[in-house]
């Protein structure tokens, strides 16, 4: 679902990456009549918010949850489009049957996470940038736990998080679905735009007036640029710059992407299970996946792996995820559990030289709002190279709808540097 084109030789504003940032810049500029293009390098819009077809259901191998739902911006244009939202609350902080962990247990680890949250808190208030691991009470028996829940959220553990970074988040606590999938909305809301599918950007030559943008399907002229690559691809000079921009490649690459991954699951005999149950596979360790149990009330197990486990089974394949995941359930569930269960999609986000990695988290030391990783990013290059995407977004960062405001954020300013009024629209795009 795009509006595919071929690629012009000449254009106002090019846009890379048709990911939710690339996507929300093309909208905002076109409501200023601003011409514009977006460059993708895979044969299809989304990015990393990609919904698959799989037993009659749309599954999202990358961003799932609406966060901050009671806030975000996605939730009221996919109601506005006739998307159908799903309020029920993640079962994120307990544990189904309350295998491993008694209640009171899991209430002990609620409060040690607390806790935890608020050292952080202090620590970011009086500026200190450290390991986020450095505020764990030594020896405490929940912190590889800590660390298991870090890889989900950060795709990273604790000790490569910065304390400012993490304690900027900023989370309503509401969380909500996308029963069509997120994926599907991210697209649905870029259909308009006009992307160049399969066009990988390799250079972008700014020695001149005019940028040029040097892609797999030939060259495009450009007077500004709004960037939205992930920032490892950045880093790792996915695209070059001529003369170089050293800078920018240095706050990319201090704000990396870490890995979470998903595999989708049917599951035989799923009455068993109450709907939007979950159960973690182990206690005392950060090696261990999160299991969402009848997703939506669906016949499915969603397994979510984050940070070092991730990375060491995407490292072994695809198939590791399943081996993994079925028997941390046997183990939980009994033996013969495994021979339920059947894999159906499975992401592999860190090997896709397009994404390398899942979201980004900043490394410890530059976290700070104002001089940090994320501040650096987003700071324009001569008043013509613009650059969004989730790891721009100060509060919202590693999330679809940060990526969504940065990427309108982005458009914002190329549209004041061609000397318009942001706030006049010459028509919306349909
Ligand atoms: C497993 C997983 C779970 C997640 N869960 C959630 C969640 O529950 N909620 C949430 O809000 N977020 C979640 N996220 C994060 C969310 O998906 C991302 O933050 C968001 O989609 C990023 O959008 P973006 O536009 O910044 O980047 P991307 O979507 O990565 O877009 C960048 C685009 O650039 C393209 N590109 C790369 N290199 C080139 C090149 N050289 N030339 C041209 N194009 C190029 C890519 O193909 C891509 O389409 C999750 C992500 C993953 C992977």
């Amino acid at each position: 679902m795009s509006r595919p084109i071929l690629l012009p030789s000449s254009i106002d504003v090019a846009v890379i990456g048709a990911g939710a940032a690339g996507l929300s810049a093309a909208r905002r500029l076109a409501t200023a009549g601003v011409q514009a293009v977006v460059l993708e390098a895979r044969d299809r819009i989304g990015g990393r918010a990609h919904t698959v077809a799989r037993e009659e259901f749309g599954l999202d191998l990358g961003c799932g949850w609406l966060h901050s739902a009671d806030e975000n911006v996605l939730a009221g244009l996919g109601r506005q489009s006739g998307f159908a939202i799903d309020e029920t609350p993640p079962p994120w902080r307990t544990q189904a049957f309350n295998i491993g962990l008694t209640p009171q247990e899991q209430a002990e680890f609620g409060q040690a996470y607390a806790d935890f949250d608020a050292r952080v808190a202090e620590a970011a208030k009086a500026g200190d940038d450290h390991p986020a691991s450095t505020l764990f009470v030594p020896g405490e028996r929940w912190n590889a736990r800590m660390d298991a829940i870090s890889g989900a959220l950060n795709g990273a553990k604790f000790a490569e998080v910065s304390t400012l970074d993490y304690d900027a988040y900023e989370d309503t606590g509401v969380n909500w679905r996308v029963v069509e999938g997120y994926g599907t909305l991210v697209s649905a809301l870029g259909q308009a735009a006009p992307v160049v599918l399969n066009c990988p950007v390799t250079r972008i030559d700014r020695m001149g007036p005019v940028l040029k943008v040097d892609t797999a399907r030939g060259m495009i002229e450009a007077k500004a640029v709004i960037l939205t690559l992930p920032t490892s691809v950045l880093a790792s000079e996915g695209v070059r710059f001529d003369p170089p921009l050293p800078d920018l490649i240095e706050a990319a690459a201090g704000a990396p992407l870490g890995l979470a991954s998903k595999l989708h699951m049917t599951v035989e005999g799923a009455e068993d299970f109450p709907a939007d149950s979950q159960l973690w596979g182990r206690t005392d360790t950060a090696q261990t996946g999160g299991y969402h149990l009848r997703p939506f009330g669906r016949p499915m197990i969603e397994g979510y792996f984050g940070g070092d486990l991730a990375w060491g089974l995407e490292a072994e394949g695809q198939a590791a995820f399943f081996d993994f995941a079925a028997s941390e359930l046997s183990d939980l569930l009994g033996s013969s559990f495994r021979k339920r269960l059947r894999p159906v999609a499975t992401s592999m986000w860190g090997a896709d030289s397009f994404s390398m990695g899942a979201y980004s988290h900043v490394l410890p030391g530059q976290g700070d709002a104002q001089t940090g990783a994320r501040a650096r990013l987003a700071r324009p290059v001569e008043n013509r190279i613009f650059v969004a995407g989730e790891a721009t977004s100060t509060g919202f960062y590693g999330t679809a709808h940060g990526a969504w405001m940065e990427g309108e954020r982005a458009a914002v300013e190329a549209i004041v540097a061609f000397g318009l009024d942001p706030r006049l629209s010459s028509g919306e795009l349909t």
